[in-house]
C-alpha cells in the first residue's frame, strides 16, 4: 500500500495540470493514466496544432459554455492570461490567430505535451502509466484507489477522467460511475462539437461544399433550441463545419424528444424585402438567362440545382419566366432552407461531451464535491462544455488549476 497527499485519476489536460500545480505546492501527488503516455487527446487538438485558449474577455468566455456561470469563479482564479504566462514562463512561445485563438508558435501540440511531461518530472509527480483505476473507495478520513494490481491511499482525490468523446484516447466515461457511487447526479452525457446526420438524401450531393456566413438555427418541433452564424460544410452523412459543431450540443441534448429541423439562412445579412429586391434585380439584369445560371451570383454553383428543386423551380426556366409565386418560394428557400436531423454523430466522432457531473454539486471555488469531503473534479467530466476556439482546453486547465491548489 502506497500513500500520497492526493491521487489524481486521468492524465489528460486537466489531471496533468492539477498534478503539476499541486506538486509545485509540495504535495505528494500520484497521477494515474491508463494509456502508456499522458495527454493522448491533447495531441490531437486543433488539428494537432493545439488551440490552447482564446484571448476573449471573461464575459465572452462565459457565454461560450453550457453552464458557463459555473466557471466564473474558476476564471477569476486562473484565466487565459494566466495560462499563457504559465506556458511562456516555461519557454513555450504562443501566438494569437483569427478568432483570438491561441496556439503554440511551433504549430505543434507535441510541444505542449512535452512541456507538461517535463514539468511532471521536475515537480516529482509520481506518474503511473498504463495504470487503469478500477474503483475508488471512501474510508474513514481517506480514499482507497484500486487499480488492477495494487491499492493506493490518499487523503484527497481528483477525478479527471474526461468525458466519453474520442474513446480511443482513453476517455471512456469511467469517472461517471464513481461520481454516481458517491451520490453525484450525472447529467446524461451526449456528443457535442460533432457533425449532424441529415435525413434528406439530396444533401449527399453537396458533399465537400462549404457555405460561408450563413445562419443556422435548430428547432425541436416549433421551439428554437439553438442558433449559430458562420460556416457549414456538407459531408457524406450530412452537415459539419464550425457553425454546426457549435450547434451540435443543443441538438444532441434534444435528440429523441421529437423532430429536429435545421434551418439555413443563406443570406442572413438581408431581410426578406432585401432578398426579394436582390432577386428582382438579378432577374431584370439577366432576363434571358436560365435561372440555374442566374443563381451563380447568389449561391455556390454546386448547390444550385438541388436548391432550385427544393424551391420547386425548374432550373432550366429563364429569369423573365419566373412567376411572382416562384420568386416568393425562392426568397423563402434562401432564408429558410430546412433539413431534418437524423442523429448527431456518435461519441467516437465528437470532440467533446455534453453532460457529466452536475455543477450544482461541485463547489466552484475549489472544485470539491459538495457531497463527499476530499473528493474533487476537474475537466470535461464536469457538465460544462464549450464552443470551438480553445474554450474547452481553457476550462480543463482552469478547473485543473483550481482543484490542484485546493487539495
Ligand atoms: C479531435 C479533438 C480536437 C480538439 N481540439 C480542441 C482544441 O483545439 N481546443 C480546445 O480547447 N479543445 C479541443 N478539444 C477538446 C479538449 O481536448 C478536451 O475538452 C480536453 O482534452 C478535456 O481534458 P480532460 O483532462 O478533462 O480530459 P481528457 O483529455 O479526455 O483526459 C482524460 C484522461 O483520463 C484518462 N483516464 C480515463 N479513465 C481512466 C481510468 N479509469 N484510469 C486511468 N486513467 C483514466 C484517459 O486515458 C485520458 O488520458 C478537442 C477534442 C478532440 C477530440
Amino acid at each position: 500500500m502506497e500513500f500520497a497527499d492526493v491521487c489524481i485519476i486521468g492524465g489528460g489536460a486537466s489531471g496533468t495540470f492539477a498534478s503539476i500545480v499541486s506538486a509545485e505546492r509540495k504535495k505528494k501527488v500520484f497521477l494515474f493514466e491508463k494509456n502508456k503516455t499522458i495527454c493522448k487527446k491533447l495531441l490531437l487538438t486543433g488539428n494537432r496544432r493545439c488551440n490552447l485558449t482564446n484571448m476573449a474577455d471573461i464575459e465572452e468566455f462565459i457565454e461560450k459554455y453550457r453552464n458557463g456561470n459555473f466557471l466564473r469563479n474558476v476564471f477569476y482564479q486562473f484565466f487565459n492570461t494566466d495560462l499563457i504566462d504559465f506556458f511562456e514562463k516555461h519557454g513555450l512561445k504562443l501566438k494569437v490567430e483569427r478568432g483570438k485563438r491561441v496556439y503554440p508558435e511551433s504549430d505543434n501540440a507535441e510541444d505542449v505535451v512535452n512541456l507538461l511531461k517535463k514539468l511532471l518530472i521536475e515537480n516529482k509527480v509520481y506518474l503511473f502509466l498504463k495504470t487503469s483505476v478500477k474503483d475508488i473507495e471512501k474510508r474513514k478520513g481517506y480514499f482507497e484507489i484500486i487499480t488492477e494490481k495494487r491499492k493506493f491511499i490518499s487523503e484527497k482525490v481528483i477525478i479527471a477522467t474526461g468525458g466519453k468523446s474520442f474513446p480511443e484516447t482513453g476517455s471512456q466515461g469511467d469517472g461517471y460511475k464513481w461520481a454516481e457511487k458517491f451520490g453525484h447526479k450525472i447529467i446524461p452525457p451526449v456528443p457535442a462539437l460533432c457533425g449532424i446526420e441529415i435525413k434528406e438524401k439530396f444533401i449527399r450531393k453537396w458533399q465537400g461544399i462549404t457555405l460561408k456566413n450563413v445562419r443556422v438555427s435548430a428547432f425541436l418541433e416549433r421551439k428554437k433550441i439553438g442558433e449559430e452564424f458562420g460556416e457549414v460544410l456538407f459531408t457524406h452523412y450530412g452537415v459539419s463545419g464550425p457553425a454546426i459543431l457549435n450547434l451540435s450540443g443543443d441538438i444532441s441534448e434534444n435528440t429523441g424528444k421529437g423532430e429536429i429541423k435545421i434551418v439555413i439562412n443563406f443570406k442572413p445579412a438581408l431581410d426578406e424585402k432585401k432578398v426579394e429586391n436582390r432577386l428582382i434585380r438579378e432577374f431584370e439584369e439577366n432576363p434571358n438567362r436560365k435561372i440555374k445560371n442566374v443563381f451563380r451570383n447568389l449561391l455556390p454553383s454546386g448547390v444550385i440545382i438541388e436548391f432550385l428543386k427544393y424551391a420547386s423551380v425548374d432550373p432550366e426556366k429563364v429569369a423573365n419566366q419566373i412567376t411572382k409565386e416562384e420568386r416568393k418560394k425562392l426568397v423563402k428557400s434562401l432564408r429558410e432552407f430546412t433539413i431534418t436531423v437524423k442523429n448527431t454523430r456518435p461519441f467516437y466522432d465528437s470532440m467533446v461531451t455534453r453532460g457529466g457531473v452536475d455543477v450544482k454539486e461541485i463547489n466552484p471555488k475549489t472544485m470539491e464535491s459538495r457531497k463527499v469531503k476530499g473528493l474533487f473534479f476537474a475537466g470535461e467530466i464536469i457538465d460544462v462544455d464549450g464552443k470551438t476556439g480553445g474554450f474547452n482546453l481553457q476550462a480543463a486547465f482552469s478547473t485543473g488549476y483550481v482543484a490542484g491548489i485546493s487539495v
